[in-house]
């Protein structure tokens, strides 16, 4: 347990270092046993403590003196409806930010948009924070994706483990930035169905760890 800690940990101080998701905003979350482990509420990433990160199990049942993250519910509705989330990152990364207030998905503009797993990146429903209804949105935008907007919120992104995580939600966040650039200069060229196909067969294979 306390190495699976020290891992959420890490990656959660890099919300911060890595300019992903400001002081105390974002949640990060390993799957850990018949349950996860996850960031608390509310808590600064600097002063975080093995402690201070909470397990709670599928059922959504954790130690009542411990105070998980208040979006533990779309954690945990995540881990219940996809076998192959290992890990969640949600973060308030700027540029992910700015296009989820114009509840705008993320469309083909680019071929890397297929990293999350489709032809664009969806936006959630706004729902108020640490709701299940919310969870229920971000459910259904991340049909068939590793990765959605949030509606003015921010974005999740799941991945294998906490790095690949990691690394997609910083994709998706410098997608987002390139997107914007993109439509300051009008209505940018869309990739087909049929070009999107092929990038989406072709990137089954591009990573090599
Ligand atoms: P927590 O500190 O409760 O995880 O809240 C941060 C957040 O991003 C809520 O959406
Ligand atoms: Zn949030």
């Amino acid at each position: 347990m306390n190495s699976s800690k020290k891992e959420v940990i890490k990656f959660a101080k890099m919300l911060n270092d890595k300019k992903l998701s400001a002081l105390r905003s974002g949640n990060i979350s390993l799957r850990y046993k018949n349950g996860f482990l996850i960031t608390p509420s509310g808590q600064k990433y600097s002063s975080l403590k093995e402690k201070d990160i909470v397990y709670i199990n599928l059922n959504g049942e954790y130690d009542e003196n411990q105070k998980p993250s208040s979006e533990w519910r779309f954690h945990q509705d995540i881990y219940n409806s996809k076998k192959n989330a290992k890990a969640i990152v949600h973060s308030h990364s700027t540029n992910a930010t700015a296009l989820s207030t114009h509840n705008k998905k993320i469309p083909s503009f680019h071929y890397m948009v297929a990293l999350a797993g489709g032809t664009d990146i969806k936006c959630a429903k706004y729902a108020t924070y640490g709701t299940r209804e919310l969870s229920k949105n971000i459910l259904k935008a991340l049909t068939n994706r590793s990765a959605c907007l949030i509606a003015n919120h921010g974005q999740i992104a799941f991945g294998r483990n906490l790095a690949d995580a990691f690394e997609l939600a910083e994709e998706v966040d410098n997608l987002a930035k390139q997107y914007i650039k993109s439509l300051v200069l009008g209505r940018p060229k869309l990739l087909s169905l049929n070009q999107m196909k092929k990038v989406l067969s072709k990137s089954k294979t591009y990573k090599r760890d």
